[in-house]
């Protein structure tokens, strides 16, 4: 990937590791609704970007830094960085959340994503970043192992391919995901889970884009 006018936000990776349905609505179609959980979240970024870069013994911590691989086309800010050493010896990453840890990846995605950007800006190795969720009040450690940066990358090409399709893909059935999901009126997914007419609209709707496209 070499692309710099395809670049894919840190941000949308997470939405498409949460729900690919989600990330198509907001990426491809630009539909954006706002709940509950996405308001207090940007009120938590605010507050955490407001912060000045500071010095603390060995440590130099920089908030909102802007980050950026050429090579994944992905770019995005990270909430903080602490800078260990001087010269600097080791980078850790830390991007701050709303809620609570969570058993799926897709945190812990956007955060590898932003460690891949470091490295290659920067030509440094990273091993360890963190995730603070607000609710818990906890910082929790991820290790930037083979495994998660094998499902990053699987992410970050998904994501490519499918803004590259310009399809919206059917909702999957995540109950719970959808429960939580700012998109949820916007999406209707239960409409298209029991309602066969919806997929057949839909797909008559492709057809007729899909040869006009080729008509053009
Ligand atoms: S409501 Fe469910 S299927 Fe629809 S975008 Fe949200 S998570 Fe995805």
């Amino acid at each position: 990937m070499d692309d710099s006018n395809n670049l894919i936000y840190l941000s949308a990776l997470q939405h498409y590791a949460y729900c690919p349905r989600q990330f198509a609505l907001i990426h491809i179609e630009q539909v954006w609704a706002d709940n509950f959980h996405t308001a207090h979240g940007n009120l938590l970024h605010e507050r955490v970007d407001s912060c000045e870069p500071e010095q603390r013994g060995n440590v130099r911590y920089e908030r909102s830094v802007a980050v950026r691989s050429n090579k994944l086309c992905i770019t995005g800010k990270l909430d903080l960085l602490e800078i260990e050493g001087k010269p600097a010896t080791k980078y850790f990453p830390v991007e701050y959340k709303r809620g609570k840890p969570k058993l799926e990846d897709w945190d812990k995605i956007q955060l590898c994503a932003q460690a891949l950007c470091l490295e290659e800006m920067r030509e440094v190795n990273i091993d360890e970043a963190a995730l603070w969720y607000w609710q818990v009040r906890k910082r929790e450690p991820v290790l930037i192992d083979e495994a998660l940066r094998g499902v990053t990358l699987a992410a970050i090409e998904g994501a490519h391919e499918l803004l590259a399709s310009g399809k919206t893909p059917l909702p999957t059935v995540h109950k719970k995901r959808c429960k939580a999901c700012s998109l949820a009126n916007l999406c209707e997914p239960n409409t298209f889970r029991h309602d066969r007419t919806a997929i057949y609209i839909k797909g008559i709707f492709e057809e007729t884009v899909g040869s006009k496209t080729h008509e053009n």
